[in-house]
């Protein structure tokens, strides 16, 4: 059995001396970084739990992978650069084999994000992740969840409702990771292009990980507004109509939790460049409704409401 040093050598610290602001990376008492002159540093920490937020038999490879993009969502959310992570690994027992494929997930979504994995820690027990991660806005510019306003159009990124269709797709069965609900649920992409491109753009912005009903509620009260939504413009999942059902899969855009997607409050003038910026990053940007001074969330009908909020109350734990 390889001890804890052999397995952080192994299969977590790699060398990151050459990463821009990384002073020193694994192996002393703490990482030393150096923010970039004129930024704040946006940190932010998720525990993702073995079958609370990802099921025991998934691949370790997606595992990896989910536990590190879940945290990056937040900096994509405040329309932060990624630099840094650190991991907290509790496992129940050091499985080689597993181990690399749970490394390989992680380590080549660092690579895609350019994000460092500067430290962290491994303890026995049952099978946790936490992931802190760090990312730089430059000063006062950071997307806030209270800044939008009446009158902004509301808009979100990539599809709804894929998260919800790919648990009810892994429950069922499947378990090929190139179906897309699969895939949508167990490899969601962190939206950090899309966010540092909104940045200036937007006035507030916030990731829909626990629904969108749940997440725009947050939005709205940090702002103080309300919105009106037009619940027929939601992207919906490639297949989650096919899977769910028309009724069911509307349920999953408005309220299932795990889509990892930024909803954004955009001053109407700045829609066409915010469009034309996520275009570029071959991400569709959709209108999906306004803001409006009268608090509450409008327009969502009282079926849906009634059937969202009963069946998903307040989205995942
Ligand atoms: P300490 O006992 O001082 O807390 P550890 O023995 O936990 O240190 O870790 C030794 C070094 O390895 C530290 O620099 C730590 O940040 C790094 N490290 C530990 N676990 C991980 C991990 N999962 N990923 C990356 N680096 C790690
Ligand atoms: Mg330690």
């Amino acid at each position: 059995m390889p001890s804890e040093f052999e397995l952080i050598a192994r299969f977590f610290a790699r060398p990151c001396d050459a990463e821009p602001g990384v002073v020193a990376g694994p192996g002393d008492d703490c990482a030393l970084l150096a923010p970039s002159a004129g930024s704040e540093l946006a940190v932010s920490v998720d525990t993702s739990v073995v079958d609370v937020h990802f099921p025991q038999a998934a691949p370790a490879v997606a595992i990896g992978h989910r536990a590190l993009a879940v945290a990056l969502s937040d900096l994509a959310a405040m329309g932060a650069r990624a630099r840094w992570c650190a991991l907290a690994a509790t496992l129940p027992e050091a499985d080689e084999a597993w181990l690399e494929s749970f490394a390989a997930g992680f380590h080549a979504l660092c690579r895609r994000s350019r994000v460092a994995l500067v430290g962290g820690d491994v303890t026995r027990g049952p099978l946790s992740l936490s992931v802190t991660v760090h990312g730089e806005v430059p000063a006062g510019g950071a997307l806030r969840r209270s800044g939008a306003r009446a009158g902004d159009i509301l808009a979100v990124t990539g599809t709804l409702g894929g998260g919800r269709g790919g648990l009810e797709a892994w429950q069922a069965g499947v378990r090929d990771l190139d179906d897309p609900l699969l895939r949508a649920y167990l490899l969601p992409e962190p939206r950090l292009a899309a966010g540092e491109a909104l940045r200036e753009l937007a006035h507030a912005a916030i990731d829909v990980s626990d629904g969108l009903l749940a997440d725009l509620q947050h939005l709205c009260s940090a702002s103080g507004v309300g919105a009106s939504l037009a619940p027929e413009a939601l992207p919906l999942a490639d297949g989650l109509t096919a899977r769910l059902g028309e009724a069911a899969a509307r349920e999953a855009a408005l309220a299932g939790g795990d889509d990892y997607e930024l909803l954004v409050a955009l001053p109407p003038e700045a829609l066409p460049e915010a469009e034309h910026r996520l275009r570029a990053l071959d991400l569709p940007l959709t209108p999906i409704g306004r803001l409006v001074a009268e608090p509450g969330i409008h327009g969502i009908g009282d079926a849906v409401r009634a059937a969202g909020w009963q069946h998903f109350p307040g989205g995942t734990p």
